[in-house]
């Protein structure tokens, strides 16, 4: 299967300043990391909070510019795109955002939120092809067609998210960007949401970058999985594997704190400044199984079966270390 995606080696650096006159220094928030999303599939990136999930999905939306590295979207890397290609291929190109509220505006009306991009875009010449398009989109995300009459405020949560991903699918994207989609909703809407974001892919053939910190979302709806720590992947697979046969001790964490009674405890402290990373394995400060060689060498991220790639010196133990630990 071809990549719809296609990320090699990106990287975001920002200058940061320590005090009022410090120098400034570079915060390494992505720091190269490479994948592919085959059309049609989804990969989920999933790490704590400062891992480096939510710039990554900016830079695939252009909303802020790599460092360096290549996004290859259907063949084109869009990092040399000037601006008008930009707003041309934008269209392919859909976020779909954790806050459903934040992202539409409460004095429109819904009809008038799903219809704006396809204003902006001139999509539709005359108002009755709008309103048309419009009505479609609401059945495609389980609305009746009346809530285009409605305010954003006479909205449940999930009600709103399916507005979100209506307005997302507007455009007909090839791609969408899942920016923790259901992480605001009440577990008894997520399932719901989720759902729908699965058979919109079957029904569609989309292809999407899911963002979560939650594993159990992650897995429900991925084909492929990578794990961020600090900007870099420190481990990447099939679903399967991940799930089934994790290898890096931060993984095996995240599994066991997403399984009741698991024996593994969960990660402990805080992930690190990336102002500061730790030397050798970045995660060896929160690791139960590191030992020296640890603390000074980098670990590469190297191929332990087709597809499935570790960071750890010791991928091959880890899981019998964890589990007799
Ligand atoms: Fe832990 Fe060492 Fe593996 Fe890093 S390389 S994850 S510190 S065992």
């Amino acid at each position: 299967m071809s990549a719809f995606l296609s990320v090699r080696d990106l990287r975001k650096t920002y200058p940061v300043a320590r005090g009022l006159f410090g120098r400034p220094e570079p915060l390494h928030a992505v720091a190269g990391i490479s994948f592919d999303i085959p059309a049609g599939t989804t990969f989920g990136l999933v790490g704590e909070s400062g891992s480096g999930k939510t710039t990554t999905a900016k830079m695939i939306m252009a909303a802020e510019d790599p460092t360096s590295g290549q996004i290859v979207v259907d063949g084109q890397d869009i990092t040399t795109h000037k601006p008008t290609e930009r707003f041309a291929f934008r269209r392919l190109l859909q976020p779909v955002l954790q806050d459903p509220y934040s992202a539409l505006s409460p004095r429109m009306r819904i009809g008038r939120i799903i219809d704006e991009p396809l204003r902006i875009h001139r999509t539709h010449r005359d108002k009755a092809s709008r309103e048309s398009r419009v009505a479609e989109l609401l059945d495609a995300v389980g609305l009746p067609r009346n809530a285009a009459d409605r305010f954003p405020n006479e909205m449940s949560g999930g009600q709103r998210q399916r507005v979100a991903i209506a307005r997302a699918l507007s455009l007909e994207p090839r791609l969408m960007v899942l920016d923790e989609p259901v992480s605001a909703l009440d577990v008894s809407i997520q399932a719901q949401i989720l759902n729908l974001l699965r058979d919109l892919q079957d029904r569609l053939g989309l292809t999407y970058l899911l963002i979560s910190h939650d594993l159990a979302v992650i897995g429900f709806m991925s084909t492929q999985i990578g794990v961020l720590y600090l900007g870099r992947f420190v481990e990447v697979g099939p679903k399967a594997a991940l799930l089934t046969d994790a290898r890096h001790p931060y993984s095996l964490a995240l599994i066991a704190a997403a399984t009741p009674h698991s024996r593994v405890p969960p990660v402990s402290g805080e992930i690190p400044s990336p102002l500061a990373p730790p030397p050798g394995c970045q995660f060896h400060t929160r690791c139960p199984l590191a030992r020296d060689r640890c603390r000074s060498e980098p670990p590469s991220l190297r191929t332990i079966a087709p597809g499935h790639l570790v960071a750890c010196h010791y991928a091959e133990t880890t899981r019998r270390e964890t589990e007799d630990a």
